[in-house]
């Protein structure tokens, strides 16, 4: 079949691999229909989530059951479904608590308590290097879908791969940055990034009760996206100081919530990049110290950007002195997915507004560069195998 694989830091192509085939009897195997380019996908290519061995990449698909294991009984041949990104056994203590994200049985080789750099992580990924599970991803013509009862939802027809593919991830993780700031009504939220999951996070945010949704990003085309779909207020960090707008808004008090969704590698001046090096760290904070002063006293930061080493100067003493509480970590899409599946199916929430690019897997390189250079205007791109 064909897929596309990374080989080494800006290297992803489209290539011949082997056929993925049932390998327990719990597992499926797809033929994907629609698959997208992940945020997450670009800290692979960068290096910055490393990767040794050629893999096929793709967290975030969607397709038809092709074949099915003996001992799976939710699925048939045929089925039309959508795949959650962490993969999760569905029995073990933390499946069983609503945390799938630590399943404890997917990542086996590489599983553990304590969330070390490279060691002892959560949850396997699809398409997510060897560390999160060495599992083949979904931008490719076929994937192997382990735990096959667990995670897939079947999707009715009349709805559009594009309608729901944001299922899989985008959706679910702007959604868990709001559901875990648990709005009474009436918040400010100010949402930094506004790429794929920034553009969820707005749509999450007005759904639950905010009476303002404030979008930040260096980009204009991605804040002209913000305001043509989600309605939303914008900032751009080269033409205001944020911290100072963000305050003018709420009557100098701060925003209720805000979002953090850049992660470790956001647009950096060349001092920024020196300061990491020296430091051992990799990317920059830099976004999430505007969060902690942006937010008011007693507000919620909501980490959904990637972020994957110590910092140094880390402001502990502003979350404490506000007494700001902090979430973040993998989206528990399985929390979430039911319900978000009934508000596309309600029109409660339209997903694919957010789609720029829709192209032929084998354009899968000029994907992933038009995607991480910011080119073209691209805001999301679907991949079709
Ligand atoms: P993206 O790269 O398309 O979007 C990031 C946006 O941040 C861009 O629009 C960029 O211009 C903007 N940005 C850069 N510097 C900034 C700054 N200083 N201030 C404000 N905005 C800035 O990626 P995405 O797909 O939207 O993903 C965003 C992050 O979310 C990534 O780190 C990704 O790994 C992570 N993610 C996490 C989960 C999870 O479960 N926690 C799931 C999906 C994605
Ligand atoms: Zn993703
Ligand atoms: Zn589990």
């Amino acid at each position: 079949m064909k897929a596309a694989v990374f080989h080494k830091p800006g290297d992803i192509s489209y290539d011949t691999v082997p056929d993925p085939r049932i390998e327990l009897a719990t597992d499926v195997i797809l033929r994907v229909t629609s698959t997208a380019i992940c945020g997450s996908d670009l800290h692979i290519l960068s290096g910055a989530v490393p990767q040794k061995e050629p893999m096929i990449m793709g967290h975030e698909f969607m397709g038809i059951v092709e074949e099915v294991g003996a001992e799976v009984k939710n699925l048939k041949r045929g089925d039309r479904v959508v795949v959650p990104f962490p993969i999760a056994c569905g029995h073990c203590f933390f499946c069983q608590h609503g945390a799938s994200p630590a399943c404890e049985h997917s990542n086996y080789k590489h599983y553990g308590p304590d969330g070390d750099l490279m060691d002892s992580k959560g949850a396997a990924l699809f398409g997510y290097t060897d560390l999160y599970g060495g599992y083949s991803g979904g931008q490719a013509e076929y994937v192997r879908v382990p735990y096959a009862d667990i995670s897939p939802r079947i999707i009715p027809d009349n709805l559009s791969d594009e309608q729901v593919l944001f299922l899989t991830d985008i959706f679910p993780t702007g959604w868990s940055a709001i559901d875990w700031a648990q709005l009474k009504g009436g918040e400010v939220v100010a949402i930094f990034g506004s790429g794929p999951v920034g553009l969820m996070a707005q749509k999450a945010a007005w759904i639950n009760g905010a009476s303002r949704v404030i979008a930040i990003d260096p980009l204009n085309y991605r804040l002209e996206k913000a305001r043509a779909v989600n309605r939303v207020d914008t900032l751009n960090p080269h033409e205001v100081d944020v911290v100072e707008a963000i305050r003018e808004m709420t009557g100098g008090r701060g925003a209720d919530v805000c979002v953090d969704a850049v992660g470790f590698e956001p647009e950096r001046s060349f001092v920024d990049k020196v300061k990491a090096t020296i430091n051992f760290e990799k990317g920059s904070i830099k976004v999430l110290e505007m969060a902690f002063k942006a937010v008011r006293r007693m507000g919620t930061v909501s980490i959904m950007g990637v972020y994957g080493s110590p910092y140094d100067n880390f402001p502990l003493h502003r979350i404490f002195d506000k007494g700001i509480t902090l979430k973040m970590g993998q989206a528990p899409v399985l929390n979430y997915i039911d319900h978000l599946i009934k508000l596309v199916q309600e029109e409660k929430v339209v997903l694919d507004d957010i789609i720029t690019h829709t192209l032929p897997l084998s354009d899968v390189s000029h994907a992933y560069k038009i995607f991480d250079e910011k080119e073209d205007d691209c805001v999301k791109v679907v991949l079709r195998p």
